[in-house]
Formats: C-alpha cells, sequence, structure tokens
C-alpha cells in the first residue's frame, strides 16, 4: 500500500507551520524519525529550531521524536557516552490502560486466515478457524480521550499532594492519538536517577503502598488516621466511608461489613488508638483493601515510561503517524476544555478517495462528521479524515 498522498498532506503541513515547531535546549536532545517506510533514524543532533523545521519539512517523518534528556553528546551511539546531564520526568497517560466501554463499540478484531471479525476484546485464537492469527483495529473517541484527561488531571493532583510540585513546573503535552504525555522540569525531579524516578512511578500508581503498612507495637496495631496525607490520608478516608456506610462500589458488602465489626476501628481512625487483639484475619483483611486501593485509586501510567530516563517524546505540533493530529502542548487551563478530535487537526489539502477495509465507526473530526462506513466502500474525503481512517489501518488510498 502507498501511503504517497498521506505523506504528501504531511510534508504540505510541514511547509505550511513549520514556524509552530519548537523544542527547548534543542541542541542537547538527542532526536528520533520513523519515515513512511518504517525505517528508525536514532542519534540525531539537531543545532537550531531552524535546522529542526527545515528537516522536518525536508524529510516529512510519520514520527517525530526529541528525547526527554539532556546530553553532552547527544549523538554518541550508545547510552553511555551520551553523558546525560539531566532528564524531565515523564509520565504517559494512554487510553489503553484505562477500563474505559467504548473500546467494545469501536475496536474490533479480524482473523487473518478466516476474515471473521469481532468486538474487543480480541480471543486467544478464532472462534472459527482455531487460527492465532488475530488482528486488533483501535479507534479513539471523546469518551476514551476524556478518561485519558482526567487520569492526567488526577495525575497532576497526586504530583502536588504526594510528591510536591506544583503546577508551574508541569508540562501537558497530547501526544496526537490515545493519550498525554506529562513532563515535570523542576530542578530536583529533573535530576533524579532510575531507582528513584521507578519509586515515584509506583508510588503514583499505587502499586507500592509500604507507607500505609500496619505498624504493630505493644500489642497494638496502628492504622492511619484521618487527616493524614498521601496514601495514608486516602486509606483512612476510605476505612471512614466504610464505617459509615457509603463505600466506594469496588469494595464488596462481606468486606465492609467485616471492617465495620473490628472493635474499636472508628477511634483508631479518629483518635490515633491503637487496635488491640483484633486477631490475623482482620490485619489480613486491612492489607488486602490497601493493595486494593493501590490498584483501584492508583493513577494509571506507564510505570516503565517513568523509569526511563532515555525516554522520547513527541515534538510539539509535529504530527502522529497513527492519526495525522498534531501534538499540542497545553496549560492545565487548556487541557480542561481542551477537545482533541476538534482541535488537533491540522492536515489541509485536496480530498482524496479512501478504499474502506475494516469497519469505521460514525466519528467527528474537526467539526465535521463522517461514517459509519462499511468495509468495501470508495469514499471521497476531506484529507483529515481519509488520513485518520488510513493511518488507523481502516482503509487505503486509492
Ligand atoms: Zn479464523
Ligand atoms: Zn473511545
Amino acid at each position: 500500500m502507498s501511503l504517497e498522498p498521506i505523506r504528501e498532506a504531511f510534508a504540505m503541513y510541514y511547509k505550511s507551520y513549520s514556524s509552530l515547531i519548537f523544542v527547548p535546549e534543542i541542541e542537547k536532545r538527542e532526536f528520533m524519525f520513523i519515515d513512511f517506510q518504517g525505517t528508525v533514524k536514532r542519534h540525531m543532533t539537531i543545532k537550531s529550531i531552524e535546522e529542526l523545521r527545515s528537516k522536518l519539512e525536508r524529510e516529512t517523518p510519520l514520527h517525530s521524536y526529541y528525547s526527554v534528556a539532556l546530553y553532552e553528546n547527544p549523538s554518541a551511539k550508545d547510552m553511555s557516552s551520551k553523558g546525560i546531564e539531566s532528564a524531565e520526568l515523564l509520565f504517559d497517560i494512554d487510553a489503553d490502560l484505562l477500563e474505559v466501554s467504548c473500546r467494545k463499540e469501536h475496536d474490533h478484531w479480524r482473523c487473518e486466515n478466516c476474515g471473521r471479525r469481532g468486538m474487543w476484546p480480541p480471543p486467544e485464537e478464532c472462534p472459527d478457524c482455531g487460527s492465532k492469527r488475530i488482528r486488533s483495529f483501535k479507534w479513539i473517541c471523546p469518551i476514551c480521550l476524556e478518561a485519558a484527561k482526567r487520569e492526567a488531571f488526577r495525575l497532576m493532583d497526586f504530583l502536588s499532594s504526594d510528591i510536591g510540585i506544583d503546577q508551574e513546573h508541569v508540562l501537558i503535552a497530547y501526544t496526537g492519538n490515545r493519550g498525554y504525555h506529562i513532563r515535570v522540569r523542576e530542578k530536583r525531579a529533573m535530576s533524579l536517577d532510575k531507582v528513584s524516578r521507578r519509586e515515584i512511578a509506583d508510588l503514583i500508581s499505587g502499586t507500592d503502598l509500604a507507607a500505609v503498612t500496619f505498624v504493630e507495637s505493644g500489642g497494638g496495631v496502628s492504622i492511619p488516621r484521618v487527616g493524614e496525607g498521601g496514601w495514608r490520608g486516602r486509606f483512612s478516608n476510605l476505612l471512614l466511608s466504610i464505617l459509615e456506610g457509603n463505600p466506594p462500589s469496588w469494595v464488596d458488602h462481606k468486606t465492609a461489613d467485616y471492617l465495620r465489626s473490628i472493635p474499636g476501628i472508628e477511634e483508631a481512625l479518629l483518635k490515633g488508638k491503637k487496635l488491640h487483639n483484633i486477631g490475623s484475619k482482620a490485619i489480613r483483611v486491612l492489607r488486602k483493601l490497601v493493595i486494593k486501593m493501590g490498584e483501584e485509586e492508583g493513577v494509571k501510567i506507564d510505570v516503565e515510561v517513568t523509569s526511563d530516563p532515555h525516554r522520547f517524546t513527541r515534538i510539539p505540533n509535529s504530527l502522529h503517524g497513527k492519526s495525522g493530529l498534531r501534538a499540542v502542548t497545553l496549560t492545565p487551563l487548556e487541557l480542561d476544555s481542551f477537545e482533541p478530535l476538534a482541535m488537533a487537526t491540522g492536515l489541509k489539502g485536496r480530498s482524496i478517495k479512501v478504499k474502506i477495509t475494516e469497519p469505521v465507526p460514525e466519528f467527528e473530526l474537526g467539526g465535521s462528521t463522517f461514517g459509519p462506513f462499511d468495509a468495501g466502500i470508495e469514499i471521497r474525503l476531506p484529507i483529515d479524515a481519509a488520513a485518520f481512517i488510513i493511518l488507523k489501518d481502516r482503509g487505503i488510498p486509492i
């Protein structure tokens, strides 16, 4: 399949809008491009914004990234020779990691052997022919993008309450597809090593809740008291909501009833008194509740991304090769009213004819509504809608 019409539209975009492209501290960054053939070019250095802009115009990559790290020698071929000076602390929020119900409406799978299709989630093997060659087709819609936005705000709340990082040190960027990159540029955070980054990721995602461990001393058990900060405070608030009879929906009745029956739990919670002689079952149930709380209330981030200071982020206002949408830098206020499918379009130019190869749900892009389209039909579409369908592997240019 030739993506040439899409590549031409990308090229026209970079020619018309390259003045919107910018990267801070450009000469210390490593750049990475992936071209329309899928070739990855890494370890590139770029000396100035002008050079970057003309390179994007000339090379028209499908994906364009720069390192969150600042290096002494960004073009060195191996990581240890690059000489890392510091790196923004990066968080990746992706709708893929969120349980969104719309996936059942707009994501589907197809058996590569017999052609059978079905809606999300894909089976291990095809129910018709037993083949394991199952291909998934993802889509994005305002519901999953809204969920990603909510998660981005939750992350910023955690950064402020649990790590002490204010919003003024935080950069927000829509990736151009399924989510957001949140980067911390505060000095202390930028000098953190891999281990500390991992600890922060584990804390925010709720996978390491050591702070809520119960202390047994002098025959009593201490639990967090109402009014404490961080995860300890979240746990005491959770217990309080259970005692008051309005727990979150993920706490089952049996657990709630049992916790309410623990002698002295209200006093412990409100006055910081120790729990005495509550037995090992009570401690087990409390510990299980801590783990479940982490799973339910932790921010859904990609922990590996945050742990690794050598990661990349997208060049602001560059185009995403899986949607044709722009990567957009946002302030928290802008994020609040940001609607990616209406506001992150950027491709202009002549309409093109598309052959639909996979079913396309109804969707809105740049203020217009398209679809639904059945597989097999041919239709002329504006370039942004055509690119969206083609880059999501649901159609080909003809
Ligand atoms: Zn099959
Ligand atoms: Zn969706």
